[in-house]
């Protein structure tokens, strides 16, 4: 096949995905939306990064940067956390990408099946709960054989739990803004609700967590991680959730 012949059809297979028609049931079911039910690990905060990904302008999300920004002036240490509620709840906007020299979102989000094995630790003197990671298992790692809040080593009731989820991840907007300004993440069942739906310029609504994360970037032929703005549902207790307001 030609150059050109291969644009054409691929441009074809890219319409068809686009155009997918989604069933009334699953329509209905994303309009519902979905709490959140996230698992999330502990990690070191990275860098707030100082644009979005494309685009120069924080649009919409200028106060919760402004708010992060205040946050990253005043820590002291890498490990302390950043990060800010979405509440009340906003409005995003799907898009396809664009700017971040990354055509996969081109049909709507990237879904992946995660799966790990982790160790959760009950301190047998205080009670006080924490999580291991194979990795930690497998070196011995001497922080996690330590209740951090009590500080007695090795003196642990231990759960081996399989943890599996369904991750979708998809660059946004806020409306009246066409630069991608950050990326959502959902799990679990909001994943799965909204997986089939969404495509570029999908408008949904979320009260979650916003924070700064490491996600891909290419240029040329080369991908390399960026600091960007990741949003979340945040943590059960806080009551996130997602809907679809316009496919
Ligand atoms: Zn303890």
């Amino acid at each position: 096949m030609t150059d050109r012949n291969e644009r054409i059809e691929r441009a074809k297979e890219l319409g068809k995905q686009w155009n997918k028609d989604v069933d009334k049931d699953t329509l209905d079911a994303a309009k519902k939306g979905a709490k959140s039910d996230y698992v999330g690990q502990w990690k070191r905060t990275p860098n707030l990064p100082k644009y979005p990904p494309a685009g120069q302008s924080w649009c919409g999300l200028q106060s919760f940067y402004d708010t992060l920004q205040k946050q990253d002036q005043k820590r002291k240490s890498k490990w302390k956390r950043l990060g800010t509620a979405i509440k009340p709840p906003q409005q995003f906007v799907v898009t396809d990408g664009t700017g971040i020299g990354n055509r996969e979102f081109v049909t709507g989000p990237r879904g992946t099946d995660v799966a790990y094995t982790q160790y959760q630790r009950k301190c047998n003197s205080c009670g006080q709960t924490w999580v291991a990671s194979q990795k930690d298992v497998d070196n011995s790692n001497k922080a996690k054989e330590r209740c951090w809040k009590c500080g007695v080593v090795g003196q642990y009731k231990e759960t081996k739990a399989n943890i599996a989820y369904r991750e979708i991840k998809f660059p946004v907007t806020t409306p009246g803004c066409g630069d991608t300004l950050a990326y959502v993440s959902l799990t679990g069942e909001p994943a799965k609700k909204l997986e089939s739906v969404l495509r570029p310029g999908s408008v949904i609504e979320i009260q979650g967590w916003i924070k700064p994360n490491k996600e891909w970037k290419y240029k040329n032929t080369k991908k390399f991680l960026v600091d960007a703005l990741l949003i979340t549902l945040g943590s059960t207790q806080h009551g996130g959730y997602v809907k679809l307001i316009k496919r």
